[in-house]
């Protein structure tokens, strides 16, 4: 700075000091670049359902929304964004709706359509996308809803499911609309039908999977799925049905009737009985919204309350039924309400910040992951899942041998049902079931083990557990049922002593529970044991009640003040029936 005055050298010190601190307080802004999310959907979660091309005279890409039902997360839904983005088209989310779904009743569609509600909200206000749903008029299955939705349609991308049922939903779709649809899988950390995925491959036990989905895990829980921005949005409902009516020649959403997802719960399954003139929700059993809130917004709470609380003691004191330690995820896993792969991520952050809770976190990831994607193993490989024949052979004959042993107590599916068993215990856990519309884990084994040692007959007692689990628990009817139910039959578990009745299936016994959670057992047993469970349960301060009844956010197993359950006697007010054939 020669030939500059000692006051010129001051201001140029000066602007430089205060060009370096608006510098840095811009810095200080910018938010540093995270290395841990990713808006790429990796090839691996991507399968063509048909032979197809996209159509070039398509007006948008059709989003079918049937088992990812969120906003975040959902590979499905930013694959179809930018699938949009590339033909530079808007988006439609539509979702095919059923009363007729098998055990689908009051209780689980009001838990969906609460998410569903919100789901609907949260992508009109957030991503410019219109979520419309649609039930066949006179009856029908949800994938009518898509061929007829799909017919202005460049190409319609779909969430994977791994149930018959969602199986065969998707084939006939894929048949039945003329243009590429496209299989995204994304509610399971390895994706099945990826290279190195199970598709076609059984195995016979965690302990085979478990390294296979070990060594995969670190890279693809790595990323936070980001959002992608959609270029062209549609803001309204009506502008979106526009697009679906708009093509020449086209039939339109004709036998097809509205369901009202801008409106209530309640109007939303007033709309299913309509379609199919009064018969189509099974209102045999009363939501559990008390206990337990369909949602993402829920999920997401349930998570972060899980991570931040109990973790802690979830390896060491997770079964111990009076605690309360598990996540309560299941019933949003189910309805694809959270990412799998993001509450993977999630949990591998904690252990990585927090070296201590490492070994939870390894619990929780062989609970969420191993189990949970071994049971979807089984569904997708073995035929007869659903069917008592899923039981291995050699549970079956060891069964069979012991079918003529006298039992020390034999009810019927009416008594087990209505928690009439000699068993406090067992009675408890039905109780929890019922009214709660989910189990604590624990008692779940001995709840199905004894219906087992209770029944007159194996293959039976098989039935009335799958019927039981599905009709009454928010989480039914998952792939984690019939390796629920089957895994106290024998499934992925060895032989034991051979006893009376059971052979050589493992057996559980209220002593040896005792021996492990004496005082668990009895707590447990003086919250859901004989009298009104919801009394028992409720007996928490009446502040607490009334700050979660406003915070809308019990979601913990434990009751809202303005619970709509309705008591036991109420539940069984008319005589329970078994629907379907239970499998
Ligand atoms: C007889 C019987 C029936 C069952 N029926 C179902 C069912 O209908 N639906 C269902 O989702 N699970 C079922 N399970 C598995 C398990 O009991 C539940 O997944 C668990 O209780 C869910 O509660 P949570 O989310 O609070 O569990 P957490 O302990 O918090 O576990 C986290 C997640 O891991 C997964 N998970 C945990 N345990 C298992 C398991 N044993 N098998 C597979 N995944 C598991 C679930 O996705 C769960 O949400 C059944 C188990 C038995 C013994």
């Amino acid at each position: 700075m020669s030939g500059l005055t000692e006051e010129q050298r001051a201001r140029a010190e000066a602007n430089k000091a205060a060009a370096l601190a608006r510098r840095a307080a811009l810095a200080a802004q910018i938010p540093p670049l995270r290395d841990d999310v990713t808006s790429e959907i990796a090839p691996q979660r991507l399968r063509r359902l048909n032979f197809e091309r996209v159509d070039p005279r398509g007006r948008y890409v059709l989003l079918w929304v049937q088992s990812a039902q969120r906003a975040m997360h959902n590979e499905a839904l930013e694959y179809a964004v930018q699938r949009a983005n590339e033909h530079d088209l808007p988006l439609v989310a539509v979702f095919g709706s059923t009363a007729g779904f098998p055990h689908a009743n009051e209780r689980h569609l009001a838990f969906m359509y609460r998410g569903l509600i919100e789901l609907r909200e949260t992508l009109e206000t957030s991503r410019g996308i219109q979520l419309l749903a649609y039930t066949p008029e006179g009856g029908g299955e949800p994938g009518e809803v898509i061929v007829a939705a799909s017919a202005g349609a460049k190409e319609v991308v779909v969430d994977a499911g791994y149930t018959r049922p969602l199986r065969d939903w998707r084939r006939r779709v894929a048949k039945g609309v003329n243009r590429l649809v496209t299989e995204v899988e994304c509610d399971v950390v390895v994706p099945l039908y990826g290279p190195g995925g199970g598709a076609g491959r059984s195995e016979p036990a965690a302990a085979t999977l478990r390294p296979k989905i070990l060594s995969r895990m670190p890279a693809l829980t790595r990323h936070e799925l980001q959002p992608t921005s959609l270029r062209r949005r549609v803001l309204t409902g009506a502008a979106a049905e526009a697009l679906l009516l708009g093509g020449e020649g086209d039939v339109g959403m004709a036998g097809f009737a509205r369901v009202p997802l801008w409106d209530s719960v309640d109007a939303c399954l007033d709309a299913l009985d309509a379609a199919v003139l009064g018969a189509g929700v099974d209102r045999s059993v009363k939501p559990a919204d008390g206990y337990h809130v369909g949602g993402e917004r829920e999920a997401l709470r349930k998570l972060d309350h899980f991570l931040a609380t109990k973790l802690n003691d979830y390896a060491r004191s997770r079964n111990d039924p009076s605690l309360r330690l598990q996540s309560h995820l299941s019933p949003h896993i189910h309805y694809g309400q959270i990412s799998v792969v993001y509450v993977a991520h999630r949990a591998r952050k904690v252990a990585a910040a927090r070296p201590e809770l490492r070994r939870s976190v390894d619990v929780f990831l062989d609970e969420l992951v191993v189990r949970r994607e071994l049971a979807i193993n089984y569904c997708l490989n073995n035929p007869n899942y659903d069917a008592y024949e899923g039981v291995p052979d050699w549970a079956r004959r060891t069964l069979a041998d012991h079918s003529t042993d006298p039992r020390l107590f034999v009810y019927t599916l009416e008594q087990f049902e209505r928690c009439a068993t000699h068993d406090a215990l067992w009675n408890a856990a039905q109780r929890e079931l019922v009214i709660s519309g989910k189990q604590h884990n624990y008692l779940r084994m001995y709840w199905a083990k004894k219906i087992l040692e209770w029944s007159a007959d194996p293959r039976e007692a098989w039935r009335w557990a799958i019927h039981l689990n599905n009709k009454y628990s928010l989480d039914g009817r998952d792939p984690s049922s019939y390796t629920g139910v089957g895994w106290c039959w024998g499934l992925h578990d060895r032989e034991f002593p051979e006893s009376a009745v059971t052979g050589t299936v493992r057996r559980m016994s209220e002593a040896g529970m005792r021996s492990k959670f004496n005082a668990g057992v009895s707590n447990y047993l003086s919250r859901w044991g004989e009298g009104d469970g919801r009394y028992r349960a409720g007996k928490r301060s009446a502040a607490k009640a009334a700050a979660e009844s406003v915070a809308g956010t019990p979601g913990n197993g434990t009751p809202r003040a303005e619970s709509r359950q309705t008591r036991l006697e109420e539940m069984f007010s008319k005589k329970p029936k078994m629907a379907g054939n239970g499998g």
